[in-house]
């Protein structure tokens, strides 16, 4: 039964080449949304993985939030958005982080999550994981516990999992491409 949302998923998810530079594979997840139950059978599969086990989810912009707030509702924890910088009022912690070509910033309102908190982090896809760190170090600014990540695709090729290992917490994927 995982196995065909597996099928299903990889069938769905549309791979643009050299998109949005040359060389890159993108993964267009958005038939996703026009199949409701594969959007639903993606949310179980992502929800039973952390079922019982966090207290709350943070969803990385945009993306992220297309499934993180899903996951989160059917757990019944608060979500927390993670946003790229100038998007958020005040207060707000930061975390910037080094890019291909320079450096971006990502952030979250202050005070939204709480010490202790054991936390899923999630993102539609997990690349160079570059994004993904930053947001597991805001996390962790604020006492909480980063305690799973998840992703429906991983580009396994790119070693995104390396740079997640020193957060110690669980990684889910549906799908990986190697
Ligand atoms: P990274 O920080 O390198 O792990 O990049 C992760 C972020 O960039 C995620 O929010 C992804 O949505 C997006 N991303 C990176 N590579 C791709 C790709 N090949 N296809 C689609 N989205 C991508």
């Amino acid at each position: 039964e995982n196995n065909s949302l597996i099928q299903r998923l990889e069938k769905a998810i549309v791979n643009v080449a050299d998109f949005p530079k040359e060389g890159i594979q993108f993964k267009d997840i958005t038939p996703v949304f026009l199949d409701p139950q594969l959007y639903r059978d993606v949310i179980k599969a992502l929800a039973d993985f952390s079922r019982g086990k966090v207290d709350a989810v943070c969803g990385i912009e945009s993306r992220g939030y297309l499934f993180g707030i899903a996951v989160a509702m059917e757990l019944n924890v608060p979500f927390i958005l993670i946003r790229k910088q100038g998007k958020l009022p005040p207060p707000f912690v930061s975390e910037k982080y080094e890019l291909e070509y320079g450096f971006a910033e990502i952030e979250m309102r202050q005070g939204q999550l709480q010490k202790g908190q054991r936390v899923l982090i999630h993102d539609d896809l997990l690349a160079t994981g570059g994004t993904t760190q930053a947001a597991a170090k805001l996390v962790e600014s604020q006492g909480a516990q980063v305690a799973q990540f998840s992703f429906l695709i991983a580009l396994e090729f790119l070693q995104g999992q390396k740079r997640l290992e020193q957060f110690g917490a669980p990684i889910y994927n549906i799908l990986n491409y190697q």
